[in-house]
């Protein structure tokens, strides 16, 4: 299938479970992972109503900039502190903040820039050695830093990666978790905290996490096909 049939298909599965979910068809954003991908096929996705598209390394996000059309970028991969300054004025939401050394830097080079920038608080349910992201306690601590310290961060809500599982049933309770977390941080009063997006849900598991509350799907291998890496 072509990447535009692709799209359309993951559309209506979509449209489907949120409506099954008992939310409205279009409550949940559809961000297309690019990475590995060239500026072409990524310009055909955009052709075929891709508004938002994900890239999980600075320097992918920097050779195709300029080449991809139109589009929202989303660093949605573990972002090196060094490397927060190439991108500040190029994405519009960072998915993976995962220490206050980072929020820090991201505070400072968005000071620089004259903006605000919306990122999201990445989160480690399931408490994965080999995942980055921050447990329910940090997570706390790391809102609180944030709203005292950062005063050019916006937090827009969480992101997670669940692990993988053959069957994507397993990781229900992993997103059932998080969604959790994801309603009780959204009551905090603070005029640079507004929840808007719970960022959960790849390829093979976006159907369960919609079902368990997500609202912004990552999704690159249903659209693009399988990445090679050695191109
Ligand atoms: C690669 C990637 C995705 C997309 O994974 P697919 O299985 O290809 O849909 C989503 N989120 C993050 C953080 C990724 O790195």
């Amino acid at each position: 299938m072509s990447i535009k049939e692709n799209i359309e298909q993951i559309n209506t599965i979509k449209d489907e479970v949120t409506l099954k979910a008992g939310r409205k068809a279009g409550d949940v954003l559809l961000v297309a992972v690019t990475k590995t991908r060239t500026a072409e096929e990524i310009n055909e996705a955009i052709d075929a109503g891709i508004t938002d598209i994900g890239e999980n390394k600075v320097q992918e996000i920097l050779d195709k900039y300029d080449l991809v059309k139109d589009v929202r970028w989303h660093m949605i991969g573990h972002l090196q502190t060094n490397k927060v300054k190439y991108i500040i004025d190029k994405v519009s939401l960072i998915h993976s903040v995962d220490s206050i050394k980072l929020a820090d830097e991201i505070d400072k080079r968005a000071a620089q820039n004259g903006i605000h920038m919306d990122i999201l608080i990445q989160v480690n349910a399931a408490q994965e050695e080999s995942k980055f992201g921050i447990s329910t306690e940090e997570t706390e601590q790391m809102i609180r830093y944030i709203l005292n310290s950062c005063p050019h961060i916006n937090i827009k809500g969480l992101m997670c990666i669940a692990p993988f599982e053959d069957n994507p049933d397993d990781v229900r309770i992993f997103f059932a978790q998080v969604k959790e977390q994801y309603d009780r941080f959204s009551t905090i009063q603070h005029e640079r905290l507004n929840f808007k997006y719970l960022s959960m849900g790849m390829s093979h598991d976006f159907e369960v996490a919609i079902m368990e509350g997500s609202n912004l799907i990552r999704v690159g291998t249903a659209i693009f096909g399988e990445r090679n890496y050695n191109i």
